[in-house]
């Protein structure tokens, strides 16, 4: 059975992931981020498009587009895996179909679940303005924050160790800006997708 998968955000930056994965009989998700940054490469700015609809965002470009996961329309999704607690990788699931189906660790369960607000993500990210206004309309509505950090980005060389201990027959870069370099960095053999490209195993 073929295994196939879609990196939809992510070939080519830090930020929004998401990646689909699919075999003939199903079909799920494995994060729903919300960008670091824009198309024009500055920062996000998530009050830009706040009102606007899962349609609306499709349309521009900022949520993927995937069958049956917003309205129910067309094949639902089975299920979306959420890797961790951080907004890049779960930000946006609040567009969701609320009849799809959510997986993740407890802990990332019970962070994203309370109401308060826990920052995991490096402490450099609340220096930038836009992180800096999402933060401040939280404690507006009346969140507190705790800032508990939880690395979630690795660094070459923990990348390179993870390569040594895997030993893939191939790698695929994401969630980096750096993708050109990996061909220089890695032995293995490195595969270079686009956002939406599919490749199948
Ligand atoms: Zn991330």
């Amino acid at each position: 059975m073929k295994l196939n998968f879609k990196i939809h955000r992510g070939t080519k930056e830090i930020g929004g992931s998401c990646v689909e994965v699919w075999t003939e009989n199903s079909r799920i998700l494995v994060d729903f981020g919300m960008p670091l940054v824009d198309s024009d490469g500055k920062d996000f700015d998530f009050n830009k498009y706040i009102n606007l609809t899962s349609d609306e965002l499709v349309a521009l470009g900022v949520l993927p587009d995937i069958e049956g996961l917003y309205n129910g329309k067309g094949n639902m999704i089975d299920g979306v895996i959420i890797s961790h607690a951080h907004q890049d990788h779960y930000g946006f699931i609040n567009h969701i179909d609320k009849k799809v189906r959510f997986y993740s660790g407890k802990a990332s369960h019970e962070i994203i679940g309370i109401n308060n607000l826990i920052y995991s993500m490096w402490e450099g990210y609340l220096q930038k303005p836009h992180t800096k206004q999402f933060i401040d309309s939280l404690t507006s509505r009346g969140f507190t924050m705790q800032n508990i950090h939880t690395s979630g980005h690795a660094d070459t060389q923990t990348l390179k160790l993870m390569v040594e201990a895997m030993k893939p027959q191939t790698i695929v870069p994401i969630h980096t800006f750096g993708a050109g370099l990996y061909k220089s960095i890695f032995s293995s053999p490195v595969i270079e997708l686009n956002d939406g490209e599919v490749m199948s195993l």
